[in-house]
């Protein structure tokens, strides 16, 4: 059946919890109360809700974000008549769930993944004009086909690139290169397009998985305990990110403890904790690693995990990295 030209577009909203849905820093606000208290979006679309769940996003899991995609999958491609998905997240691992749908969901219709600062109860909260805001970016034209986003605070971020930056401001979240656009109160504007491939144009298929690959990720510090780094390869893992500093330099216990693992046959993966820049001119180590030159440690976990399910291939693991 197609759309008649008066329908409104069809907006489903998509609610698992986080400070957007909490009062008192406790998420306590069901799919349907939340967006039932902001009429205003029916003005904008013909809104369906689903509770997915109502947990704290630092209860997110690998689990969750399948069934998560699996959904979203599901219904984008039974349901013609939808327009764009919202997904409503506490903000903690918002970055992680969005980047792992930019990876897996098959579709060119928006998704938008947003959250907010501040509970429901709080003054100024934000919650309600983020919400808002991200069911308009989803009904832009320039959307589709942009992979995931995530709208706050009146920016629209890749989901590959958008960091949570600060730990209580409206404007947690940053871009390691720039936003994608603006949303402003009359118009949703674009600058520029996210040209790395996502959603349809990646391999990855998790249709029928109900659980990722094990893999870990070790910050890098001074004076770092080669002990951590074995400790991890004596725990049945299939990869290991390391957050490096800049450049993708590590220091000597780190290169200790990863030259054992990796003599192991330990696949291992090196990620900047610094946002900004890519690595450039991999630093060489005697042992066998990968680097991810510009995700952030958590995303390159997202993408070895991916990856450590198509194939056993280094060479083609270090492709992916290059590529998404
Ligand atoms: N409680 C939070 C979370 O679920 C933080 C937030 O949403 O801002 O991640």
């Amino acid at each position: 059946m197609t759309q008649s030209s008066f329908a409104k577009p069809k907006v489903l909203i998509i609610t698992t919890g986080g400070t957007i849905a909490s009062v008192n820093g406790k998420p306590m606000i069901d799919g349907p109360a939340l967006v039932g208290a902001l009429p205003e979006l029916g003005n904008l679309a013909d809104i369906q809700v689903e509770e997915f769940s109502k947990i704290g996003s630092s209860k997110m899991t690998p689990a969750l974000w399948l069934q998560l995609s699996q959904r979203v999958n599901q219904l984008l491609a039974t349901d013609e008549d939808l327009n764009s998905v919202v997904i409503t997240h506490g903000t903690d691992t918002l970055e992680e769930t969005a980047y792992f749908l930019h990876l897996t969901i098959r579709s060119p219709k928006p998704v938008i993944v947003v959250g907010a600062m501040r509970s429901a109860n709080e003054i100024s909260a934000d919650g309600p004009a983020n919400l808002i805001n991200a069911v308009r970016v989803g009904l832009a034209p320039e959307a589709v086909g942009s992979g995931v986003m995530v709208v706050l605070n009146e920016r629209i971020s890749a989901a590959r690139e958008v960091w949570k930056t600060h730990n209580r401001g409206v404007d947690t979240f940053q871009s390691s290169s720039s936003f994608l656009g603006v949303v402003d109160p009359d118009k949703i504007r674009f600058y520029r397009q996210t040209l790395y491939a996502h959603t349809a144009n990646t391999p990855f298929r998790i249709e029928k998985l109900d659980q990722l690959p094990k893999v870990e990720l070790v910050m890098d510090f001074t004076d770092f305990d080669p002990g951590i780094i074995d400790y991890f390869a004596s725990k049945g893992l299939d990869g290991l990110v390391v957050g490096s500093f800049a450049g993708g330099r590590i220091s000597a216990g780190m290169t200790e403890g990863l030259k054992r693992a990796a003599g192991k046959g330990l696949p291992i993966c090196i990620a900047s904790q610094v946002p900004e820049g890519r690595i450039i001119g991999y630093p060489e180590y005697d042992f066998p690693v990968l680097f991810a030159p510009d995700l952030s440690p958590k995303k390159a976990r997202i993408l070895l995990m991916l990856s450590l399910l198509l194939t056993d291939d280094p060479e083609q693991w270090q492709a992916y990295f290059e590529q998404f």
